[in-house]
């Protein structure tokens, strides 16, 4: 039977994890928050609904408990703990040379990073429009409705391409095989290297934030900096799709009410993905000749922010 391990078992983690399992698939949810696995262990991870709560078994480790190997491992730590989560699933023997390591967190570069521990032609991306909350260790909070675009990172095509999609299909969660991933996660990227700091810094819903005048002025330069950065290094995006899909999470009857993660990762006083985000634009920029100054600045301010609400 296929073996499957979600590394970084948290809000989306356990989203991901539990539907997979409820397809009647062997799963393994591997965190470093002891308090979270222990609860899991002893009680099963316990799921809120918009229509009831519930409690599924599923098995859970601490990464040192680690004692499987496994046919497809999903990485779904924040991603600047998704080195470390690799580095222990590859000294627990946990990774065979047919194991598929597959992605879905936000941010750009992670084939980059990960790349650096296992061979190319393992990893794969996903891009995906889940959402998930967590509402306390062994707690995740589950609404609405998504889609996941998945393709391996070298963008070449093998038997677990299909094999990941008929999973993640099995737990109802509306996959794709993409022909073009990387479009699909900058476009995404672009969403909330916008959104995220700009509503973490001004401390406003999205809606909040769409209702200055201005608001248009602020985003254009911004996506502006991410295409030019994405052209120089050969993936075209569509300025005009872009924007759309920024204003498109305006209303709040879209995401509008919602403060973006990131600034929800503040306000609990834990490290941001803003080097994934704008912070990667701003590498990615610096090394093909393409200036970020918007970016850039956006990034030292949400550093800035990290360091007063640090715990
Ligand atoms: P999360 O914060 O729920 O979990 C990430 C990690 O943080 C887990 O390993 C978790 O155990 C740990 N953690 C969380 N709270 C903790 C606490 N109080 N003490 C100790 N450890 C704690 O993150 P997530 O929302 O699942 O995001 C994972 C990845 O998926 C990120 O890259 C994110 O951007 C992406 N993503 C999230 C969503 C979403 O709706 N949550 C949607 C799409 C993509």
């Amino acid at each position: 039977m296929v073996k499957i391990a979600i590394a970084g078992a948290g809000a989306m983690g356990g989203r991901v994890g539990m539907q997979i399992a409820e397809a009647g698939y062997d799963v393994t949810l591997i965190d470093y928050w002891t308090e979270h696995i222990t609860n899991i262990q002893q009680h099963g991870l316990n799921i809120q609904t918009e229509k009831d709560t519930y409690h599924i078994n599923i098995k859970a480790q601490l990464p040192e408990q680690i004692d499987e190997q496994y046919d497809l491992i999903i990485i779904l730590t924040k991603a600047m703990d998704s080195e470390a989560m690799i580095e222990a699933l590859n000294e627990a023997n946990a990774i065979k040379e047919t194991t598929a390591v597959l992605t879905m967190m936000n941010g750009l570069g992670h084939e980059e990073r990960f790349a650096k521990i296992i061979p190319k032609s393992q990893i794969f991306l996903a891009v995906t429009m889940w959402t998930a909350g967590l509402r306390g260790p062994g707690q995740i909070l589950l609404e609405g409705t998504g889609t996941i675009e998945l393709q391996r990172a070298d963008g070449g095509e093998d038997y677990r391409t299909e094999a990941i999609n008929t999973i993640f299909n099995n737990a109802k969660l509306n996959s794709t095989i993409s022909d073009n991933v990387f479009e699909s996660i900058w476009s995404k990227a672009t969403l909330n290297s916008v959104l995220n700091p700009l509503c973490t810094i001004l401390d406003k819903t999205i809606n909040q934030f769409s209702l200055y005048e201005q608001a248009r002025q602020m985003v254009i330069p911004i996506i502006e900096e991410i295409v030019a950065v994405a052209h120089a290094r050969g993936l075209e995006l569509n300025f005009e799709n872009l924007i759309n899909k920024i204003e498109a999470a305006y209303p709040i009857e879209s995401q509008g009410l919602h403060y973006p993660s990131m600034h929800q990762d503040l306000y609990k006083g834990r490290l941001t993905e803003i080097d994934y985000l704008n912070g990667q634009i701003v590498t990615y920029g610096k090394a093909c000749g393409v200036a970020t100054p918007h970016n850039e600045m956006l990034t030292h301010m949400i550093h800035q922010l990290e360091l007063t609400y640090k715990k």
